[in-house]
């Protein structure tokens, strides 16, 4: 099954680390204004995304409600 809930970032609280980018490549980059943010896809892949979350050290990746 697709998983088409999107995942967020919370930027306030992002600390520009990188991790979520080494972990999920397709999912999280780095924009050209020095932010991190969420590729348009059409699904996006959980399994990927839970390791991003998990490993975030400042905790502000979570999903869309
Ligand atoms: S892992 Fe978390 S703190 Fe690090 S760049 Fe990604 S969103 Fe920001």
């Amino acid at each position: 099954m697709k998983n088409t809930r999107k995942p967020i970032i919370d930027l306030s609280d992002c600390i520009l680390c990188g991790v979520c980018v080494d972990v999920a490549p397709l999912v999280f980059r780095m924009n050209p204004s020095g932010y991190i943010e969420i590729v348009d896809l059409a699904s996006y892949p959980e399994t990927q995304i839970q390791e991003a979350i998990r490993n975030c050290p400042a905790r502000c990746i979570g999903w869309e409600t």
